[in-house]
């Protein structure tokens, strides 16, 4: 049985939780278990270090916070603006930013602090200037309806979500489709890549406040000294939303025009995918819209979260490391090992392959759509999500389309070679499933047919795959 610090952290974090509700303890045992074994190629997923996770497990966690450092609407907060400043003076030198927020609890958390800001900063309304600056109340009833009128009227161009943008920037099932007028630009039909001169018309004629860019499913790299000529063309504030690919900055992957933080006004991220530390949002930006930024607690956020943002302030310090640099470009060699192992076997990518962390499979070469595809990798112990293709005929949530990611397995130290078997298992189960019917006989886009032994011989491979490569090696819960 192991005694390093880790085993012993965690082990007893675990009998002290066990005296009080066992079932907990016992779900939490098992989700390291089940995520030890499963090949998981989720693209927005990680594992954060044990040092990230541990610093969340704490009386911080019992403390309000309201406000920002040195300026609190609360008593008693100075080792919580010890460790927001170290995040944020951390999230400044990592990315080179003058000013870094880190209470956001979440992405869309940030994406919503970052909206509020642009909007209070841009739109020349009275009524905005004291809704943001907390005298909300102050408003009488024709102002608090001019504002929303006023709000409603405003204008954003974000990528497409079938091109692979995210609901938060603009799209109907997330608030921000009901605070703003969205108009979206897609990607070129033939080559699967963003069109920039198609972008700057569509910016021509929709003169929108904010332009987005950043995505969640683009496999490519955005040019965004490109995008931020387009918004200066139209007086845009240029917005960039890097929570998938905050990692590839982190560790100078993308670097020059594919660095979001020297061109965009604003740029968020959440601070859990690639970037690989506690689930959270963070924002930004220039010493412009430092003050209105500050401002997200609260206008938009709650109290801030101050054993998040002591995780927060770990796991940037990880990012900060030599090695840091050295994953990152792993997570992107594996991505590519990962699509050439695809292509090779006949696989149809969005774009023909990957400069980033993540491969888009158009599974409907296999005859199946992504519902299928999604579920039948996952009955062969491969966790992928299943994700719209441009202009997907399946639509959101069949759709046609597997995402995959790598930062996850790069994590976990799977190279080229283990990339390369994990292409052959992908393409063993998509090419062995075929679509299955309903009970009226008709096709389904939700029913398909694996061979039982097929799904288990893969998911063994799987596993075997993984053994050389153990998950937090480091703890051993006895
Ligand atoms: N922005 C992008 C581009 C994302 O991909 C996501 C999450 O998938 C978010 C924002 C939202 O992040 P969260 O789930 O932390 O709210």
């Amino acid at each position: 049985m192991s005694h390093n610090a880790e085993s012993t952290a965690f082990r007893s974090a675990l009998e002290v939780i066990r005296a009080v509700e066992p079932r907990v303890a016992d779900a939490i045992s098992a989700e390291l278990a089940d995520q030890r074994e499963s090949l998981k190629l989720i693209a927005s997923e990680n594992y954060a270090s044990p040092a990230t996770l541990l610093a969340m497990g704490n009386w911080f966690s019992d403390k309000y916070a309201e406000g920002t450092v040195g300026r609190r609407f609360y008593a008693g907060c100075q080792n919580v603006d010890t460790v927001e400043a170290l995040a944020a003076e951390h999230a400044r030198e990592l990315f080179g930013a003058a000013h870094a927020y880190v209470q956001p609890h979440s992405g869309i958390d940030a994406n919503l602090v970052a909206f509020w800001a642009i909007l209070a900063d841009r739109v020349e309304s009275p009524a905005l200037k004291k809704a943001q600056k907390r005298q909300v109340n102050d408003l009488t009833e024709a102002e608090w309806f001019a504002l929303r009128r006023e709000l409603g009227d405003q204008r954003m161009l974000g990528m497409s979500l079938d091109a692979g943008g995210h609901l938060t920037h603009g799209f109907r099932p997330n608030i921000s489709g009901k605070m703003f007028d969205q108009r979206s630009y897609g990607t070129d039909p033939a080559t699967g890549l963003i069109d920039y001169d198609k972008v700057a018309e569509a910016a021509r004629e929709f003169r929108p406040l904010i332009l987005v860019a950043g995505y969640s499913a683009y496999p490519r790299k955005v040019n965004f000294r490109i995008m931020r000529e387009i918004a200066d063309s139209v007086g845009a504030t240029f917005m960039v939303d890097m929570a998938h690919f905050a990692g590839l900055v982190a560790g100078k992957v993308f670097t020059g025009d594919f660095d979001p933080v020297p061109h965009a006004h604003i740029v968020t991220t959440t601070t859990h995918k690639s970037l690989r530390g506690p689930r959270g949002g963070m924002v930004l930006c220039g010493p412009e819209l430092a003050d209105q930024v500050d401002r997200g607690c609260p206008m938009v956020l709650g109290g801030p979260l101050p054993h998040v943002m002591a995780a927060k302030a770990v796991a940037l310090a990880e990012a900060r490391r030599p090695d840091f640099a050295d994953y990152a470009s792993r997570i992107v060699d594996n991505a590519q090992a990962l699509a050439d192992g695809l292509l090779r076997r006949g696989a149809s990518l969005v774009t023909g392959g990957t400069d980033n962390h993540l491969v888009l499979i158009d599974v409907s070469g296999y005859g199946l759509t992504g519902r299928q595809a999604e579920q039948a990798l996952l009955d062969s112990g491969i966790v992928t999500n299943r994700n719209a293709v441009p202009q997907d005929p399946n639509g959101a949530w069949y759709t046609s389309g597997i995402r995959i990611g790598t930062p996850a397995l790069t994590t976990r130290g799977l190279g080229a070679a283990e990339m390369d078997a994990t292409a052959e298992l992908i393409h063993t189960v998509l090419d062995r499933t075929t679509a299955g019917t309903g009970p009226d006989g008709a096709a389904s886009k939700a029913k398909y047919v694996l061979d039982p032994a097929v799904a288990e011989s893969v998911g063994k491979q799987a596993a075997d795959l993984l053994t050389p490569f153990p998950l937090y090696p480091e703890v051993t819960l006895g």
